[in-house]
This record gives C-alpha cells, structure tokens and sequence, in this order.
C-alpha cells in the first residue's frame, strides 16, 4: 500500500492546478450542476483540480432518472424544498417531434440556466474539458409526456413500467434531445449515456415482470432469427421455477439441475436476453452515429454500470466485443467501496436460495466470487457481508478494470470510474483504499480515470488521496 499524503491548504491549491495541466491522460469527476451553483463552479473548479487533479468535469445535462427512484417519483429539491429542473441546458422546441419534450417549467430552480455553457466558459479558462451525461430515464414516470404510449409488453401480456428501446416513438424521444444537446452545444468536448436496467433473463429468475414482448420487438426478434414465443413460454417457466424456489419447494433432481432443464427445453430465452441487449446496444449505435455525423469532435462514451461486476447475467450477455465500433470510450464502475453490499443482496437473491441452491452457502459465495473473477481469500467472507456487508478488497478493482483493458484490446480508451463514499453505503473508506485501488487501475492499463461517483459525495481527504496516485503515475511514468 502506498502513502496517500492528505495535506492540505493554499499552498497545494495552488501547486494542484499547475500540476492538473501536464496529465496526459483524462482525470474526470461527475459532478450535479446544483451542486456547482450552490458552491460556485470557479471556486468547486479550482478544488477539482488542486485536490483530485481533475481535468474533465462531467455534469449530467437531463436528469429526469433521479425521480424514478423517489416515492412518487418526487423531484430534487434544495434546502429551502424549491423544485430543482429536470434538464439543465437550454433547449429548442423546433428539435423535438413533441416539443414538449424539451420543456422546462421556468419555475424550477435554474432552468434558466445551461450548466454546459457556464462550465465551458470556466474550463477554457483552466484548460479543463466539459463532457455531458444522461442516464436514461426507463421508467415510465409521467415527467416526459406521451412516454406512456411506448410502454414495453411483459411475457403475461400486461403492459410494463418501462418504456421500449423498439419504440419508434421512443427512438424519436432520443434523436430530439441529442439533436438539441450537440447542435446547441458546438464546444462540447464529450458525452456519456447510460442505461441502467438488466435484461428478461435475470428478471424472470427474480420472478419480476419479463420484458419486451410488444409488437415492434417480436416483429424485430423475427428478423432476426429469434422465436419471441418460445421465448416467452421459457421466461414464464424460469419464473415458476423461482417462485417455488422462493416458497421452499426444491426440485427433485436438484435446483441447478432444474435451472438446465428449462434451459434445455428453451434456449430461446438465452437468445432472447441477447436479442434484448442487442436492441439496448442499438440504442447506443443510434447516438453514436448521429453525434459523429453532427460533431465528429464529441468524444463518444457509455456508462458501464456497476451490475457489470457482480452479475453473471451482464458479464455473459453483454461481451464488451459488443461495444466495439461504436464507442470512443467506456467508463467502467470500479465502485469498491459499495460493491460489497450491493454483491451480497444480489448472490443471496440469485445464487444461495437459486442458482447455487444446492451447495451449502459459504461455498456458494466462494463460487459466486470466482465467477465473477474474484479471488475469495483476498474478498471478504460471507460471514462479513452477512454481518452489515463490508467493502471490497483492491484486487476487484484490478481484476474487473483489467477484464474491460483485455477484452475491448485498443479499440476504444478504457476509463476506470474508481467508486467510493457513496451514500447508503456506510463503509467508511480510508484515503489509503483510495490511493491504492487508483493505483490499481493504472496497473491495470486503463487509458484513463474518473474520482468517484458524485464529487460532491466525496470526503475531502479521499479525493486528494485519489489526487495524489493520479500524479504519482504520472511522476514515475515520465
Ligand atoms: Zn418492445
């Protein structure tokens, strides 16, 4: 482990943002608009760069996806409970098949504002580079009008809560805000988009709702080779076998035996997952190729989330092969510090009642981290994660940031998005788990970093930490 200086004080502000010019490479931060005008975005730059030696700021431009995970789907509000805007830049009617789909109520607290503008003006200055950010707002929650009309189809035939990637009206959603976003924006550096939901595979061993069996997708899964209805007949039998699973009935020849069978009799439901993920991945071809054609500079990239390191389903269906060729970069969650828990509650769903069910617990967690890539004596125990859950070891952020280095083998610039201090996830990380998990993922070979999940979320002393690896790098790899 290696020393993390946390000094701190006028003289390292001042020496940071000398320091941050010279980086070769991207040092990135997300960071929440509200969050830069409440601080002042001069004053929150200036930290940026002296503590964690940041040299690209990434805001989110459409947050509409905070709600969807609200009671209510409530929207942001400051201190004083004033509504804070869903969309953060300016925006133009005439982009819009449903002009609506760019409105924003002037009585929102800084929708008079476009936060890609305010950071432009302010980065030039310091020779920091501005990238947007959306996560997609899948979740049909009433804030963008007529979403409803695009609802997915589940494998019952009742109409989901999320919206479909197949959806012509949908597709049209997404060419109105890049439109808008990129031709409004012409000094934009880069973009990031992510999508955050799973495919029906996973869902229908949870017993969840199977999704998408609308008209469009059918027709789409037809062309290419895919038989939606034996597909769906597949899901509906997985979903029985989790909810007797779930009710205490074990299966006669055993739960991973019966988990085969029904694979067996429906291997349709294997090439329907990866129908699914193809139709998320056009999503992201779309944009690509339409940012390219409006502003080849936009550096184009997508948000690898965080399931990626701790769910077979993702780490099988969604091959970074697929990213290939329509990604000028990745940003891989590396987010050791909530990783722990967040793995616990998905093995003990999916593996130790399911998948695993057959083996006694502890050495179904050994494999379950093994499958997913971890070494299980360097990991916390079981007994650990069931005691309140812990973070994880280093040896994660190495092994998932050098899996995404391997496979993806040049053809697009592979950033590490090194995770901790977040929220709801109380592990207490020390600037030392900081320093080195950075360092992890520079040997690793990543082509670059991103500190954090949110800046705002991080102590102070962890992002120096994160800081001083990023330039210690660069010092001994001049
Ligand atoms: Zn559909």
């Amino acid at each position: 482990m290696g020393a993390a200086g946390i000094a701190m004080g006028p003289n390292l502000l001042a020496q940071g943002s000398s320091q941050s010019k010279n980086i070769p490479f991207l040092v990135g931060t997300m960071v929440m608009a509200e969050d830069l005008y409440e601080k002042g975005i001069a004053t929150e730059l200036d930290r940026m760069q002296a503590l964690g030696a940041i040299n690209t700021v990434m805001p989110f431009s459409h947050n509409h996806v905070a709600r969807q995970y609200k009671p209510n789907y409530a929207p942001k509000t400051d201190k004083e409970g004033r509504t804070i805007t869903d969309i953060y830049v300016k925006t133009n009617p005439k982009y819009y098949k449903n002009p609506e789909w760019g409105y924003r109520d002037p009585k929102d607290l800084y929708a008079n504002r476009d936060i890609l503008d305010e950071l432009g003006e302010a980065c030039a200055e310091r020779n920091m580079k501005v990238y947007a950010r959306i996560l997609e707002p899948y979740v049909i929650t009433g804030l963008i009008p007529g979403l409803e009309e695009y609802a997915e189809v589940d494998s019952t035939g009742e109409k989901g809560r999320n919206v479909c990637y197949n959806h012509p009206g949908y597709i049209d959603y997404w060419k109105g805000v890049i439109d808008d976003l990129i031709i409004s924006h012409p000094n934009l550096h880069g973009f990031k988009f992510g999508q955050e939901r799973g495919g029906p595979f996973f869902e229908a061993l949870k017993n969840n709702a199977v999704t998408c069996f609308c008209t469009h997708c059918v027709e789409k899964a037809k062309i290419r080779g895919v038989d939606a209805q034996r597909a769906r007949v597949g899901f509906n039998a997985f979903k029985d076998f989790s909810k007797k699973a779930k009710e205490g009935e074990a299966p006669i020849d055993g739960y991973f035996a019966a988990f085969f069978r029904i694979l067996s009799e429906y291997p349709e439901t294997l090439a329907y997952e990866r129908f699914s993920k193809a139709s998320r991945e056009d999503q992201r071809k779309r944009m690509y190729a339409q940012i390219k054609k409006l502003n080849p500079a936009v550096q184009v990239g997508w948000h690898v989330d965080h399931s990626m390191g701790w769910s077979l389903g993702m780490r099988s269906f969604w091959p970074y092969d697929d990213m290939v060729g329509h990604s000028d970069w990745l940003s891989i969650a590396l987010y050791f510090g909530s990783m722990g828990r967040r793995s616990y509650g998905h093995f003990k769903s999916n593996y130790q009642n399911l998948l695993f069910a057959d083996a006694d617990k502890e050495t179904a967690y050994k494999m379950y981290l093994s499958i997913n890539g971890m070494d299980p004596e360097q990991q916390p125990s079981l007994a650990e994660q069931e005691n309140g859950g812990t973070e994880m070891h280093a040896e994660y952020v190495y092994k998932e940031a050098k899996r995404a280095v391997d496979n993806i083998n040049g053809r697009a610039k592979v950033y590490g998005r090194i995770g901790f201090d977040h929220p709801g996830y109380n592990t207490d990380i020390q600037p030392e788990q900081v320093y080195e998990g950075t360092q992890e993922m520079f040997r690793a070979r990543v082509d670059g970093v991103f500190c954090g999940r949110e800046w705002e979320e991080l102590q102070e002393k962890n992002t120096v930490a994160f800081g001083n690896a990023v330039r210690d790098h660069v010092k001994n790899n001049r």
